[in-house]
């Protein structure tokens, strides 16, 4: 079983509540995130906003660290150096480091969003009335066909400077407009130039729909042998490779089994949509011999039971992304039904063109879907619900440590331990919709949204501060996203 544990560290209520809210001071001023690089200088920090040559230290927060052995901390410093945490303790000295004051803050893990097709940022909201099959037929058939390289690079830079803004350090960045070899090196350059972590899961091209999704015979693009060598030599990178493959629902037999062989050739995971039309592809994957911990499995909404045990037993991981699923029809989401089969439980955005890219919203929805399901026999029989399932703290691990189990990254993110990498957020806990903090774990899992995000760090370096990104090239190419969109949208026959 690799199921996280709901141990809260062994924290007491006593330990948070004492002295924290009286120290901290209103602040009314809205901190929405805006693109801009000038948000290092103003309020509460003593720092540039970068890391510095003396490490980076975050100053006084209350660290929600995800760490069971660490627990929650009332008071602490969080030191990092050469993008790793180093320490996390009270009363960190430090000389020489760039400080972040987080004395009226959450300090907390990056959240992982295990699912996101990234690119369609410049497509944002077109899809709100659309079902999952209009998606299949207009997105997958028609949009994704009009994305040059430059396209799929913006989409993805803009894309990812979302999830920054969101406080999401980590992306799944599921990739199906792999047009050509092009398409797929900028894209990747969106996500190094936006400087998130990333498992680029490079999937088919976006040329054909009926060709590439409709119990398709055609094996994987052989590029990704190309990324692999060339563009991904080193396994430990920022930015890491995925296969995204068809699964069963959507190719033959013949192409599942060659998919999954080639990935596993190489050494990576896959990732695969699966059950939003229907159940049964489990099994499939079974009788093939070819289910196994590398092995993501994106929706699952109408799988059977034994399918979710199937996934369970084998190691797996289930990306829940319950805004979509919910708005497009493709059934109820499983975050329950995943954590109780043993999968490893995780919740992903998927798409902006239909729904919200931040994680606050994706985790909430996922955790009151689940106690609504768990709720119902006691409310049918008329009587009166006893208790409520998957606490603060569980979501909370769910949107970060789980997530990163998902994705394999468990070692090096998705907890604030020494040792890993130093991806971060730091939630603001004197905006109107955070004061006071009662309870830091409840702040960032249910109270906090993408407004109170102040500071964001990924492998060490700061990215948004004082609310801000820090990116200058977001700036730069804001035009030629805008016109990129506008492009995109007349060619598929969508503008107003
Ligand atoms: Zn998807």
């Amino acid at each position: 079983m690799r199921r996280g544990t709901n141990d809260d560290g062994g924290v007491s209520r006593r330990n948070y509540l004492t002295g924290g809210a009286a120290a901290l001071s209103l602040s009314m001023a809205g901190c929405m995130g805006s693109i801009g690089g000038d948000g290092g200088e103003s309020g509460g920090s003593d720092s540039d906003g970068g890391s510095g040559s003396g490490g980076l230290l975050l100053r006084d927060g209350s660290v929600v660290s995800v760490d069971p052995d660490i627990g929650v901390l009332e008071r602490a410093d969080v030191y990092v150096e050469d993008g790793e945490i180093v320490e996390v303790a009270e009363g960190i000295d430090a000389d020489g480091a760039t400080v972040v004051d987080a004395s009226e803050s959450v300090v907390a893990p990056g959240f992982v969003n295990t699912h996101l097709h990234t690119w369609q940022a410049g497509v944002r909201g077109i899809a709100g009335d659309w079902t999952f099959t209009d998606y299949l037929e207009i997105m997958l058939g028609e949009v994704s066909s009009h994305y040059e390289p430059d396209d799929a690079y913006l989409g993805n830079l803009f894309g990812a400077a979302e999830q920054l803004n969101a406080g999401t350090t980590t992306i799944l960045d599921w990739f199906h407009i792999a047009n050509s070899p092009d398409h797929s090196d900028r894209a990747i350059d969106g996500l190094e130039d936006a400087g998130i972590r990333a498992v680029f899961t490079h999937g088919p091209p976006g040329d054909d729909g009926a060709k590439w999704w409709e119990a398709s015979t055609e094996p994987h693009p052989d590029d990704i042998e190309r990324l692999h060598d060339e563009r991904f030599p080193v396994a430990d990178d920022r930015i890491t490779l995925a296969m995204g493959i068809r699964g069963p629902d959507y190719a033959t037999e013949e192409v599942v089994e060659e998919d999954i062989t080639r990935a596993r050739e190489m050494g990576i995971p896959a990732s695969m949509h699966i059950g939003s039309l229907g159940g049964g592809g489990v099994y499939t994957l079974e009788e093939l011999g070819l289910l196994g911990d590398d092995l993501n499995y994106v929706h699952a909404n109408r799988l059977a039971d034994e399918e979710f045990a199937l996934i369970g037993d084998s190691g797996g991981s289930v990306s829940t992304t319950p805004e979509v699923e919910l708005q497009m029809g493709m059934g109820t989401p499983v975050l329950g039904k995943a954590a109780d089969a043993g999968a490893v439980p995780s919740v992903g955005v998927d798409i902006v063109s239909n729904v919200s890219g931040d994680m606050f919203t994706q985790t909430r929805m996922a955790v009151g879907v689940q106690r609504g399901i768990d709720n119902r026999p006691v409310v049918e029989r008329g009587e009166q619900t006893t208790e409520v399932s998957i606490d603060p703290h569980r979501a909370l691990e769910i949107a970060t440590i789980e997530g990163a189990r998902a994705l394999g990254l468990e070692d090096r993110v998705g907890s604030i331990t020494p040792g890993k990498r130093a991806d971060l957020v730091v939630i603001d806990g004197g905006d109107v919709n955070t004061l006071p903090v009662n309870n830091p774990v409840e702040t960032v899992a249910f109270q906090a949204g993408v407004g109170n995000v102040d500071t964001v760090v990924v492998d060490g370096e700061v990215v948004k501060r004082d609310g801000s990104l820090t990116n200058d090239i977001l700036a730069e190419e804001r035009d030629a996203f805008e016109a990129s969109a506008e492009r995109v949208l007349s060619e598929s026959g969508l503008a107003e």
